[in-house]
């Protein structure tokens, strides 16, 4: 389903160039016809955060955020890997109880619109859920922290539907240095490689989005399996320490990786960060942050 997703990018850009004798309008409907044609997949939403406070409903149009069933339908989208998050800060099994908390209210979504959300696993589940015309609902845990340096509880998570792990949030895991974080471990740990390999033998992707660069080539070189970044963006065009070089990219190309670009601004904007870094902390909004949608949020409380 990733390739399917690499592959529209591809057509699309490949599109625009062959396309230059054309009207924008001519582009934009053979641009749509490929959307609506393709399967779409969003890798990385956050709107996991909203279904804890209970009155969130996903079924109905909203106002505030991006994500709901009608627009979700509307804009052709046939799968979504809901994140489930908690700061790096919080360890132990507090971090697990909580994260089993999300994953619970993503399950329990599910059940509540079974018309609509259908849980998947595998990318044979999610194009047999896209002809029967339901949105395929995935997980993803971003963060290694959530699961208190225990395989037994990444094995409860795997088992409970998630797919995908990101190595580290945005502060070192007991086994893994974050990209924004002091490098405590230079990389992985021997229990972190031992973390990929069980991530390798469950099928649960291994994300390097967040991670120190050391880190993500020690996970190049442990993984079986190609590793895939689902949010960051490049380095040479916007200098966030999130972000991959160009060597970076092309070692996880070699192996088979994907990149799925990060279109906050300050992953694709060098002038923003650099303005950002010379605001005050109290007004900033850190750029080290992908989840805006959440701080809004928080804010708001
Ligand atoms: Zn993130």
């Amino acid at each position: 389903m990733l390739r399917t997703l690499l592959t529209l990018g591809l057509c699309i850009s490949a599109g625009w160039f062959l396309a230059a004798a054309v009207t924008a309008d001519d582009i934009s409907a053979r641009a749509r016809k490929l959307h609506f044609s393709s399967i779409v997949v969003d890798t990385h939403d956050d709107t996991t955060q909203r279904f804890l406070d209970g009155k969130f409903d996903i079924g109905a149009r909203n106002s505030s955020g991006s994500i709901d069933i009608p627009r979700m339908r509307e804009g052709g989208l046939d799968a979504i890997f809901f994140s489930v998050w908690i700061p790096s800060k919080i360890a132990g099994s507090e971090a697990v109880q909580r994260a089993t908390t999300q994953i619970e209210a993503v399950r329990e979504q599910v059940r509540t619109h079974p018309k609509d959300l259908v849980l998947c696993t595998t990318a044979v589940q999610v194009r047999t859920a896209r002809k029967q015309g339901k949105i395929a609902a995935l997980m993803g845990v971003e963060g290694g922290h959530m699961i208190n340096s225990n395989l037994e509880v990444l094995r409860k998570f795997a088992a409970l539907g998630v797919r995908y792990m990101t190595l580290t949030h945005s502060g070192n895991d007991e086994w893994a240095d974050s990209s924004t974080d002091k490098p405590a471990h230079n990389g992985l740990t021997d229990f972190g490689k031992d973390v990929v390999r069980e991530m390798n033998r469950l099928g649960v992707m291994v994300d390097i989005s967040h991670v120190s660069d050391k880190t993500f080539y020690d996970a190049l070189e442990v993984s079986q399996a190609p590793l895939i970044d689902f949010h960051s963006s490049c380095r040479a065009i916007c200098d966030a320490r999130r972000n991959m070089t160009d060597q970076m990219m092309k070692d996880l190309a070699a192996k088979g990786g994907v990149v799925q670009i990060n279109y906050h601004v300050s992953f694709l904007s060098q002038e923003f960060l650099d303005t950002e870094a010379g605001i005050p902390r109290s007004t900033n909004r850190s750029p080290r942050k992908c989840r805006s949608a959440v701080e809004t949020m928080k804010a708001a409380k």
